[in-house]
C-alpha cells in the first residue's frame, strides 16, 4: 500500500520569499450566483495560512463546475475569490484569466502579502487534456507548486499532474488529512481500528463493486443499502419486485457475497424497505418486509435503520458513501437520515466519503458530528480502490 509518510509535505518545503502555486478545490456550490455553501473553501484554509505564514507569495488555481472548455461566466472563480479574501483576511488581486500575459505580469508585480487567485482552470480544455504546455504556462508562474486539491487526485490534468514536471512539488496539508482519514479502511482485517464498517448506498452496483470489493478486504461489516441493495438481494433470490437492478452485475453481486462469507466479513442487506408503485416524489410510500410484485423499494425500512444503527455503534470506525435511498424526496429520506443519525450519535471514528453524503450529513444537521466529511467523493473512492491516486504519483518523496 502507498502510504502518507513517503509523501512529500507542504511542512518540508522552504516557501520563504517564493512564490508558490497552490492547486485547490474550491469547487463549491453556487445558487444565483452566491456562494451556496463555502467547505471546501475553509477546507483550504489550513494550507494557505501556513504557507502565508512562511512568508510565501500565494498564487492560487482551481476549477469550478464543468465549463467544458470554454469561457462561461457563471463559472467565474470571482466569487469565490472574493469569499477567500474575507476568509483569510488577505488582498486578493483576481485574474481574469488562467495564465497568459495578464496573470505573469500580476504575479510579477505581486506585494509579499496579496493573493492572486486565477480564473477556472476548466474555462481551458487543455487543463483536462492534460497539455504539456499548459502544464507549463501553470508552472511558469511559481518557483514551487503545493497541491491541496483532493477532490480532483483522481484526474491526470494538466493543473494536477502536468505542472508538476516543471516544479518541486507537494501536497498540501488537507490532502495529508484525508488520506489519514481514508488510511482505516484500507488496513487489513483485525487491525487497531477493529471492527471497521463500511455503509455504502447509491444508484448502481457498476459504479461501487470495485470499492465495495476494496473495502471488503479492510472492514469486518459491510451495510449495502440504496439502489445497489436490491441487485444483491437478487443474488441472494430475495423477492425484489419491480425495485432496480442491474441483471448484468448479479453474477459479480454473488460473488462478492461468497468471498466477504468465505473471510468472515459480515455483510447486511436490508430487511425491511420503503417501496412504492411508481418512481415520483409524490408516490405513496409503505413499509414493507417482503416486496411484492409492481413494488420498488426506494428506501431502507425503519428495522433495517434500527438494526444497523445498533449494529455500527459496536464499531470503532465507520465509513460511510452513497444514501441509503431516494434521499432527495422526503418520503425517501428516513433511512439516509437514520443513517446520518446513527454515525453523528456514535463514539467510533467516522469518516463521510464525500459526495451525495455528504451532501445529506450536511442537510440533516450532522456534519460536525462526524471525525471527517472528506471534500471529493470520487477521489475517496479511488484511493479506497486502488490505494494510490494519479495526483499523488508525483508528489512521492521517490518522484
Ligand atoms: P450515487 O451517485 O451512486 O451515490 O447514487 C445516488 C443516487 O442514488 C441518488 O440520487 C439517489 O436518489 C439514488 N438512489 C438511492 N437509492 C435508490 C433506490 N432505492 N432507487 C432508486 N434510486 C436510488
Amino acid at each position: 500500500m502507498m502510504s502518507t509518510p513517503s509523501l512529500r509535505s507542504v511542512r518540508d518545503l522552504d516557501v520563504a520569499g517564493k512564490r508558490v502555486l497552490v492547486r485547490l478545490d474550491l469547487n463549491v456550490p453556487l445558487r444565483d450566483g452566491a456562494i451556496a455553501d463555502d467547505t471546501r473553501i475553509r477546507a483550504a484554509l489550513p494550507t494557505l495560512l501556513h504557507l502565508r505564514e512562511r512568508g510565501a507569495r500565494l498564487v492560487v488555481c482551481s476549477h469550478l463546475g464543468r465549463p467544458k472548455g470554454r469561457r462561461n461566466d457563471a463559472y467565474s472563480l470571482l466569487p469565490v475569490a472574493e469569499r477567500l479574501s474575507e476568509l483569510m483576511d488577505a488582498d486578493v488581486v483576481f485574474a481574469h484569466t488562467t495564465c497568459g500575459t495578464e496573470v505573469t505580469d500580476l504575479v510579477k508585480e505581486q506585494d509579499d502579502d496579496v493573493v492572486v487567485v486565477t480564473e477556472n482552470l476548466r474555462f481551458q480544455i487543455d487543463e483536462v487534456n492534460n497539455e504539456v504546455d499548459f502544464g507549463r504556462d501553470l508552472a511558469s508562474l511559481a518557483e514551487v507548486f503545493v497541491n491541496d486539491a483532493f477532490g480532483v487526485l483522481h484526474r491526470s490534468h494538466a493543473s494536477v499532474v502536468g505542472v508538476t514536471k516543471y516544479l518541486p512539488s507537494a501536497a498540501g496539508l488537507l490532502v495529508e488529512e484525508e488520506l489519514k482519514a481514508l488510511a482505516p479502511f484500507r488496513a487489513e482485517p483485525g487491525a487497531t481500528n477493529a471492527p471497521a464498517a463500511a455503509i455504502v448506498g447509491g444508484a448502481k452496483v457498476s459504479d461501487k463493486i470495485a470499492v465495495l470489493s476494496a473495502l471488503s478486504q479492510g472492514v469486518d461489516e459491510l451495510f449495502i443499502g440504496g439502489a445497489m441493495a436490491y441487485t444483491f438481494l437478487q443474488a441472494q433470490g430475495q423477492p425484489v419486485g419491480a425495485s432496480r437492478v442491474e441483471a448484468d452485475w448479479v453474477a459479480s453481486a454473488s460473488e462478492l457475497l461468497a468471498s466477504c462469507a468465505a473471510r468472515d466479513v459480515r455483510v447486511h442487506l436490508p430487511v425491511d424497505h420503503v417501496v412504492a408503485t411508481r418512481f415520483a416524489e409524490d408516490a405513496e410510500a409503505s413499509v414493507v418486509d417482503t416486496i411484492e410484485e409492481g413494488q420498488m423499494g426506494l428506501d431502507i425500512g425503519p428495522k433495517t435503520v434500527s438494526a444497523w444503527s445498533e449494529r455500527l455503534a459496536g464499531c470503532k470506525s465507520v465509513f460511510w458513501n452513497g444514501p441509503m435511498g431516494v434521499f432527495e424526496w422526503e418520503a425517501f429520506s428516513a433511512g439516509t437520515r437514520g443513517i446520518a443519525k446513527a454515525l453523528a450519535g456514535s463514539s467510533a471514528y467516522t469518516v463521510v466519503g464525500g459526495g451525495d453524503s455528504a451532501a445529506a450529513i450536511a442537510t440533516f444537521g450532522h456534519a460536525d458530528d462526524v471525525s471527517h466529511v472528506c471534500t471529493g467523493g470520487g477521489a475517496a473512492l479511488s484511493y479506497i480502490e486502488t490505494g494510490d491516486l494519479p495526483g499523488l504519483v508525483p508528489l512521492m518523496e521517490s518522484a
